[in-house]
């Protein structure tokens, strides 16, 4: 019948965390035995929880990918999951875990978590990621968080074309910064000038695009200064800087249609580059400095110059092989350097200026015909331009569709500017580089192989993508997924995005988006290319078709958020990337690694009952049952004792089932009088331990 294994109340170990269990295959049935002291080598029947597998994993049911919320408002990012209690939970952003400030508030329960930011910034903005866990199981979820703001203003103030003493056009640049939603119209205003008072009127509050076309309400020889507020869904941004003042004379800036005359500059180290030129507006930021528009003193030359940043030897070296190059670089398709300054305080170089904007702004325009035909115009002269490149065997190595500029703001001449990472091979010492925008990069110069003049083509086979499809072939969801598919040269035409474009501009495409350096096609091929033969007249209605440009404004909006502070960081990406030591070892795993080890602490708790079994009393002969719940991590281990001695349970009709779910339970079958006693439940792990006690009381049988 039932029997106390110890004799003595004193033999129930205390500290049950002395009972580390065997490490041997237990039987779940039976009990595991283990030894209960050294001197007293007896079984103690400690019962483990069953772990039969049936539980179901740990899963989110409630959840959402994306949030979007303006700035200064609160962000609830609230994640319901489901799994077998308790379960832990934590959030990682920025590749740690997010604790309790006066900024994140997190309120988590084992159904459910949610992570409250308080007055929300831009900063904010990214990707918080739930790790949760139970007993068994683990998993994550990702929300993206967008904090949107109002747009910066327009990074440029309006340049003037006068069309005529009543009409003009003023074009700009977007926002550095589009307040994380996209700009959808700007508003220009005009005022007269001078004034003694500035009253701004507007001219249109609806500008879908970033130039207009003012054609009333201006005077012949009227003087007029014009600013341009950009807006997006949260409201409409402060003023971008005024233009200069303009008359309507018809006397505007050169529209530079000069040919080009080609300098072999000489760095000059004696003047200030102010003694010659005078600085205007700030016309865009580099990977190496800022570019502003200039005027020459003496013969009031627009021109570009560009601003170097550093100012240490190996900063000034990059600079100056920049100009050396350019030197080398005379042809209508490659933008021109016509001096360079560097004296103590500034390395400047002048080149000539480049009116019309980035090329793939001015397709989005509304004005502006999209079409095969105008495509095919566009990478011929971008050909043009490299085939010079290559046929002295420099090679740009950057080549994306910012980098490729209109000379005006009507035509459709581009240049290719932005020769910083520009380099000339040397047939006798390959050249590998770790530089270059993931996106539009070769995958040789991810694995970190030697450069070539096919590494520019797949640029342009990237660009000649985008340019059709308004889709970039291998942007990932990050820096690092996205240089996986181009290392795979894992690419497709999607179907919806290529349903317009002919079979010939596919082929064009497929023959540079190689991953075999050798089979790119080089410019010669590509220039003779039948593909490159279409033109406005000669083809089928196909070709001339209207291309969509929504895609393609999407990818503009994109590569804006990008541009804002994230390029550098890219690029950084990219060095660990092509060191072979540290690809293994990407942060994603440490990162879930990390969270899951904080995880298994946040579940540790001493074991407790959640429900306790109730007092009893039954016939003799019955069968009794003694339930209760027990709770806590790791899992506690269990022994029965009654009236303090502990409970063998090899005996048949003394049973214990501890489920996996924590319920555990005493059967007691056909009971006589002397079982009449006080039964406790013992829960043990190694962060303390719990009891619970309830009385049997059997009924003799009247006999
Ligand atoms: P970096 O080499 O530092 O990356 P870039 O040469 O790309 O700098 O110039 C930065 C930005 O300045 C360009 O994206 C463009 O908007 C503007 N820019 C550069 N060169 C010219 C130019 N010649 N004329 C007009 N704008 C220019």
């Amino acid at each position: 019948m039932l029997s106390g294994v110890l004799n003595s109340p004193q033999n129930v170990p205390d500290d049950m965390s002395v009972f580390k269990g065997p490490q041997s295959p237990q039987t779940p049935q039976t009990g595991s035995p283990i030894t209960s002291s050294p001197a007293l080598k007896r079984e103690v029947p400690v019962k483990r929880r069953s772990s039969s597998g049936t539980a179901p994993p740990l899963q989110f049911v409630d959840r959402f990918d994306r949030l979007e919320v303006h700035v200064g408002e609160t962000a609830h990012l609230t994640c319901v999951f489901k799994g077998s209690s308790p379960v832990a939970s934590c959030w990682v952003y920025n590749k740690k875990e997010v604790v309790e400030s006066s900024k994140f508030h997190i309120k988590s329960s084992n159904e459910s978590s949610s992570l409250v930011i308080s007055k929300a910034l831009p900063e904010d903005s990214g990707r918080y990621t739930i790790f949760v866990r139970d007993r068994k199981s683990s998993a994550q979820h990702t929300v993206t968080l967008n904090v949107i703001d109002l747009p910066q203003p327009p990074a440029s103030c309006p340049v003037a074309h006068v069309l005529s003493p009543h009409s003009l056009v003023l074009s700009w640049s977007g926002p550095s910064y589009d307040g994380g939603s996209a700009v959808t119209e700007y508003v220009v205003e005009v005022c007269e000038s001078p004034s003694a008072t500035d009253q701004w009127r507007e001219l249109t509050a609806q500008c879908k695009s970033t130039s207009l076309r003012v054609t009333s309400g201006l005077q012949p020889q009227g003087e007029y200064r014009f600013r341009v507020r950009a807006c997006n869904a949260v409201g409409v941004s402060e003023p971008s800087q005024e233009s200069q003042p303009i008359r309507m004379d018809n006397q505007g800036e050169p529209c530079d249609d000069k040919p080009v005359e080609y300098v072999t500059v000489t760095i000059n180290t004696v003047d200030k580059l102010t003694d010659h030129y005078n600085v205007l507006e700030k016309l865009g930021v580099g990977k190496f400095g800022q570019v502003f528009r200039m005027t020459h003193k003496e013969t009031g030359r627009v021109c570009a110059g560009k601003f170097y940043k550093g100012r240490r030897t190996k900063e000034r070296e990059a600079a100056r092989k920049e100009i050396e190059l350019m030197n080398l670089l005379h042809h209508p398709k490659l933008v021109q350097c016509l001096a360079a300054y560097d004296n103590k305080a500034e390395m400047v170089m002048v080149m000539e200026y480049v009116a019309g904007g980035e090329l793939f702004e001015r397709i989005v325009d509304d004005s502006y015909e999209h079409t095969e035909v105008s495509s095919v115009g566009y990478m011929r002269q971008i050909l043009e331009g490299i085939q010079y490149m290559h046929q002295k065997n420099i090679v740009h190595l950057d080549l994306k569709p910012e980098n490729i500029v209109c000379m005006d703001r009507t035509g459709i001449r581009i240049k290719i500017i932005d020769f910083g990472l520009a380099s000339k091979l040397d047939p006798n010492t390959p050249l590998k580089v770790m530089h270059g925008t993931p996106e539009f990069v070769a995958p040789e110069v991810i694995n970190f192989e030697a450069v070539c003049p096919a590494t520019d083509m797949w640029s342009i086979g990237v660009i000649c993508y985008i340019l059709l499809s308004g889709e970039s072939p291998f942007q990932g969801e990050s820096d690092t997924e996205t240089l996986a598919l181009v290392t795979a040269a894992q690419w497709e035409f999607d179907e919806e995005s290529f349903q317009d474009i002919t079979d010939m501009a596919k082929d064009f495409i497929s023959s540079l988006l190689s991953k075999e350096v050798r089979r790119r096609m080089t410019c010669e091929e590509a220039l003779a290319h039948s593909w490159l033969a279409y033109t406005s007249v000669d083809n089928s209605s196909n070709t001339t078709k209207n291309l969509s440009k929504d895609k393609m404004k999407k990818f503009l909006t994109r590569q804006k958020w990008k541009k804002t502070g994230k390029a550098l960081l890219a690029l950084k990406r990219m060095a660990i990337l092509s060191k072979p030591e540290a690809s293994a070892s990407l942060s994603p795993v440490d990162e879930t690694e990390q969270a899951m080890q904080s995880l298994e602490l946040k579940l540790q708790c001493k074991p407790a009952f959640s429900k306790t079994p109730s007092d009893l009393t039954v016939p003799q002969g019955s069968r009794a049952q003694l339930s209760c719940l027990i709770t806590g991590y790791p899992d506690p281990e269990v022994v029965w004792l009654k009236d303090s001695e502990l409970l063998e349970l090899q005996e048949e009709c003394v049973k214990v089932d501890y489920e996996e779910d924590g319920s555990c339970t005493l059967t007691l079958e056909n009971v006589s009088p002397h079982h009449t006693g006080l039964y406790s439940c013992k829960a043990t792990n190694a962060l303390g331990e719990a009891l619970c006690s309830a009385t049997v009381t059997v009924e003799k049988k009247d006999t």
